[in-house]
């Protein structure tokens, strides 16, 4: 049974969808051959065929196809009359997969008879800048395939006739799992085809190549527990085997003091979150540019305080970066170190902001300098728990490291599905809709940091119990 689509697959689909309409501006007064009924393809084969005989130049989601392989493209122009196919991919780069894609739909559409002079990819622009009105060609880079195409036609031939036999025989072909399983994209089966993979499998292992994973997994190491201790895996991998293995919490007592020495109270635990639209929204951004629209504040006076809370989540519908800066420079007027967790994020939107609002350039720098890493003491494996999978995600952390908080209850559990959520805010009209999500984004920002404090107070409690 094929896989559920999660939500962030959807948001990826969505955005392909949307990209994939507005490039049609690019080619206007076009027709589209879409059946009434997306199913229905046979019918749009049929429509695209009526479309072309009756001298339409212009057809979007043109749908071809031969030898029982369809090919829906999504806009088939003609000029000076010669026919031209255009793929539109909402990414900003071509990868193998696309090219492949692009090959395929050359060999369908040419096979059932229509000659193409050209196909393009169109991809989005990550150099256009907004400024005003979209500018819809500067937003698109147009690239031709065809050669790439016409080299993959002997491959496309023979992997479809490959997948015809395996169609046409009475048995569900015997293929172990493998790297196959991950490419070009993870497969939608894996629930049913991995469900004999035990648990703490060697695919557990963070941070390892998967062709380690299954160089292991095929030698009869399935389990952890059942990897020798001389291998070939690095030093972190083999702290988790041994965790995993001894079930122990391993703690560098001289490590943690030398990352709590740095941290000087009053503390600020802090988190972002940001959305990336594919297409600008607002002036001055680039595509898929972080666009920070929250933050949550813990605040902690002393070792013995009780902790304040202060958030920000920004109106949706206008450019939420000016008032994020004011209201976040304000919040962190305070001395002392600002705690992020995996600083990366925060890091790279604080310096962008630096550009986009130069009057504020010298007091984000001083914010830049207080901020400490709250990852290093657990990525140097000061602190290290079995639950952590040789991964620092903060997911994993907390429900090893501070059991009575998680985020499985929460709506919005995770940043990505934060930043679906609030992309979509940006055009939704219905005002319970909009108060709903809103308590949710902040429901889920304020337990990040939250989760920050506790994790931070396990190391200091670590510190105190192995002294004492
Ligand atoms: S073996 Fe892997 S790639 Fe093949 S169907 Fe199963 S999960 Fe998908």
């Amino acid at each position: 049974m094929r896989d559920a689509v999660s939500a962030e697959q959807q948001a990826v689909f969505n955005r392909g969808n949307n990209v994939g309409v507005l490039a049609q501006q690019l080619f206007p007064g076009g027709v589209d051959a879409t059946s009434g009924k997306r199913s229905n393809n046979g019918e749009s084969v049929k429509r695209t065929q009526e479309l072309i005989a009756s001298g339409s130049e212009v057809i979007y989601e043109a749908a071809f196809q031969h030898d029982r392989v369809l090919a829906i493209l999504d806009i088939l122009v003609k000029k000076e009359g010669k026919w031209y196919a255009y793929e539109v991919k909402s990414s900003i780069k071509i990868s193998q997969t696309y090219l492949l894609d692009a090959s395929l739909q050359y060999w369908v559409i040419t096979n059932s008879g229509l000659t193409l002079e050209d196909i393009n990819l169109i991809t989005v622009n990550s150099q256009y800048i907004r400024r005003g009105e979209l500018k819809i060609h500067e937003l698109f880079n147009f690239t031709s395939v065809k050669k790439d195409a016409l080299k993959n036609q002997e491959m496309i031939k023979e992997n479809i006739d490959r997948s015809k036999h395996v169609l046409e025989g009475f048995s569900i072909p015997d293929i172990s799992i493998g790297e196959h399983c991950f490419s070009p994209y993870p497969c939608d089966f894996m629930k049913t085809c991995w469900k004999n993979v035990p648990k703490n499998s060697v695919f557990e292992i963070s941070g390892i190549p998967k062709s380690e994973q299954f160089n292991l997994y095929n030698a009869g190491f399935t389990t952890i527990k059942k990897i020798p201790k001389k291998n070939d895996l690095d030093k972190n991998a083999n702290i988790h085997i041994e965790a995993i293995k001894t079930g122990e919490v391993k703690v560098d007592l001289v490590g943690i003091k030398k990352f709590l020495e740095k941290v000087k109270y009053p503390l600020l635990f802090m988190d972002f979150e940001t959305f990336m639209p594919a297409v600008p929204i607002f002036n001055n951004t680039k595509p898929y540019q972080h666009i920070p629209f929250q933050y949550s504040i813990h605040f902690k006076k002393d070792k013995n305080a009780a902790v304040e809370h202060f958030e920000f989540l920004a109106e949706q519908g206008v450019d939420p970066r000016r008032s994020f800066i004011e209201s976040l420079l304000k919040d962190t007027e305070t001395e002392g170190t600002i705690l992020v967790y995996d600083v990366l994020m925060e890091r790279n939107v604080l310096n962008g902001l630096k550009n986009d609002f130069p009057e504020y350039s010298a007091v984000i720098d001083s914010r830049l300098k207080r901020i400490i890493d709250l990852v290093q003491p657990f990525q140097e494996r000061s602190y290290y728990h079995p639950a952590m999978k040789n991964s620092f995600s903060m997911k994993n952390l907390l429900p090893a490291l501070v059991p009575e908080l998680n985020y499985s209850n929460l709506k919005i559990s995770s940043g990505s599905i934060a930043m679906i959520a609030f992309e979509k805010l940006q055009k939704e009209t219905d005002m319970f809709k909009i108060l709903d999500t809103r308590d949710h984004l902040l429901e889920y920002c304020k337990l990040d940091t939250l989760a920050m404090v506790k994790v931070f107070e396990v190391l200091e409690k670590e510190v105190l119990k192995l002294e004492s």
